[in-house]
């Protein structure tokens, strides 16, 4: 009886040691929820979801951070999400000669941007007091000033992983094929249901590999993803946390890149 006793609790203990550091080896998915722009109804709608599902997603912040902001910022991560590089001004090609032409990236050349990108580590460095941060290029433009900058930004070993664009399809399968720069993810668009999100993540499981999601405005702002599909997401990646592991893209990636052969 002693003996059973002793067994059981050993293997109590080894299922809650799994949930609190969860091994990716004996999961079928890793799904990585992204956000973009430090948008205000991420701090107010998808941060206290992720909170009520005890789940994570890496914020790809700009230098459009205020006094307001900040000590939200700096709770999510106190809260295990990641705090990201998405550049201080977000510089985009301006094609309809609307925007602020100091944002145009192609008035920017390669090392402008990299300078750029390496300001935004150092304030979030400030915020977070990380080491190293991950990047999502800004409109997912790999060229500025009609110049591509990825190798530039690899020799730079700013930044160590890069999340780039994609669509539905964008699911990562051969870990040894992929470029840490050039990672792709769903940009969430349009119309969206939590069944259109979930179907994504259920392709992964199927799939097995990496599948990432790139939002913005939760339930507000823009480029919107409703309140309710983002609830019921989560809510889903809750029940299923024996076959999915979600995490950070920081954490993902370290471990995409620890098990490449
Ligand atoms: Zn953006």
């Amino acid at each position: 009886m002693k003996k059973l006793i002793l067994l059981l609790l050993l293997i109590n203990f080894s299922v809650h040691a799994q949930q609190k550091h969860p091994a990716p080896v004996h999961k079928k998915a890793i799904i990585v929820l992204t956000y973009d722009d430090a948008l205000m109804s991420q701090l107010n709608i998808a941060i206290p979801q992720l909170d009520a599902t005890h789940l994570n997603g890496t914020f790809f912040l700009t230098g459009n951070i205020t006094q307001e902001t900040l000590p939200g910022w700096r709770n999510a991560f106190k809260q295990g999400n990641e705090l990201a590089n998405h550049t201080l001004y977000h510089p985009c090609l301006i094609t309809d000669g609307k925007g602020n032409p100091a944002n145009n990236s192609a008035n920017y050349t390669v090392y402008t941007i990299i300078r750029e990108i390496g300001m935004m580590n150092n304030l979030l460095h400030v915020i977070d007091n990380e080491k190293t941060h991950t990047y999502a290029y800004p409109c997912t433009e790999s060229k500025v000033g009609g110049i591509n900058y990825i190798d530039s930004l690899r020799k730079s070993a700013i930044v160590k992983y890069a999340r780039m664009g994609g669509d539905q399809n964008a699911i990562v399968t051969d870990y040894n094929k992929l470029d840490p720069l050039l990672v792709p993810s769903w940009a969430v668009v349009g119309k969206i249901t939590g069944d259109d999100l979930i179907a994504f993540v259920k392709k992964v499981q199927k799939e097995g590999g990496m599948g990432i999601f790139m939002f913005h405005g939760i339930g507000g702002d823009y480029l919107t993803t409703p309140a309710q599909a983002h609830s019921e997401l989560l809510n889903y990646l809750n029940q299923h946390r024996n076959e999915i592991w979600v995490a950070t893209f920081k954490q993902a990636m370290d471990y995409v890149t620890s098990v490449k052969r």
